[in-house]
């Protein structure tokens, strides 16, 4: 098969791996600059340029789209859909998931454990928020920040009122959510392949800290799941619509709470704490299910 690898990183980890685990498994593959794509929109017949040259003969891409680049990636990914190209993440997909909002709101609806969450656009309401969410400590989150930044832990309701009155009045939208304070500065990523967790991993946040990114300073160490921990990070997979995704959740008192899906997990943190050749299963998942034009929604909606 020829495979696209859309990333704006040739030389991280993710992408070198999966560059050789499609080599090793006999596909020829290519790294392709998101950022370099232009399309064609206007001809009957959608096209995908590249550096002067046609991108024509593609039977999938594994989009890793950066999330500074969110617009224009899922724009490419949509685009190669509309040719009949096979996403192995598709661009409605990987949309959804970067609202942080947006992926609270689908998993809410299927009844998925998720951590109190509150949102608003008035000061006037930020006192009944707080109070909604179980009332202080709260964590307070940028809406669209990752790796960890934009996200507060507000002890006291003084300081939850000032710092969302801050965000409020920079006119940027955050989401007010309960601390879950036994997961102890600690998560799970559950890295989900079609519908099977492949790897899972415990993130542990340094001293002092209750973010547990590998970003901030986190460290990974492999974990056993539980059934349900496995059933609820497939099925938010699912709800998303994602077929590579990593799940993560918070080992709270009342069970898994999820709270967040990424489109584009890193690989080397997953693949040194589980020694699993996790890209080789991704390059697997698309052996069995692209086929021209198999791409569900063909970047409608
Ligand atoms: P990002 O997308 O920037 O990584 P997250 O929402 O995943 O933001 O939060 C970063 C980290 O903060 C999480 O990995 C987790 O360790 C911690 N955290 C986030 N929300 C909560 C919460 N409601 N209760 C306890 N810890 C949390």
């Amino acid at each position: 098969m020829k495979i696209g690898i859309l990333s704006q990183e040739p030389k991280c980890y993710s992408t070198t791996h999966l560059v050789e685990a499609a080599k090793e498994r006999g596909h020829d593959v290519n790294v392709i600059d998101t950022l370099r794509c232009y399309m064609n929109i206007t001809s009957a017949k959608p096209s995908m340029h590249y550096k002067g040259e046609l991108l024509y003969d593609y039977d999938a891409i594994i989009p890793r789209i950066g999330s500074s680049i969110t617009f224009y990636g899922t724009s490419v990914v949509r685009h190669f859909e509309m040719m009949g190209v096979f996403s192995v993440n598709e661009s409605v997909s990987i949309s959804r998931s970067r609202d942080k909002l947006r992926s609270l709101q689908l998993l809410s609806r299927k009844g998925i454990g998720l951590p109190v969450t509150g949102f608003a656009r008035s000061p006037d309401d930020i006192d009944d928020l707080i109070t909604m969410v179980g009332g202080p400590p709260v964590v307070i989150k940028l809406l669209e920040g990752t790796q960890g930044i934009g996200v507060v832990l507000a002890e006291t309701k003084g300081a939850a009122e000032s710092v969302i009155e801050a965000f409020m009045g920079l006119n940027v939208n955050i989401l007010i959510q309960e601390f879950i304070r036994e997961a102890a500065g600690s998560d799970v990523r559950c890295f989900v392949v079609g519908d099977r967790v492949v790897g899972a991993m415990k993130r542990q946040a340094k001293e002092g800290e209750f973010r547990s990114n590998l970003h901030r300073g986190g460290e990974a160490v492999p974990t056993k799941i539980t059934p349900l921990e496995r059933r609820t990070a497939v099925q938010a997979a699912k709800i998303m619509g994602l077929n590579i995704a990593g799940v993560d959740i918070l080992r709270s008192s009342r069970g898994p709470l999820v709270m967040e899906v990424n489109s584009s997990p890193g690989l080397k943190g997953i693949e040194a704490a589980t020694g699993k050749n996790i890209a080789g299963m991704i390059i697997e998942f698309i052996e069995k299910n692209a086929r021209p034009n198999k791409t569900k929604t063909r970047g409608k909606g």
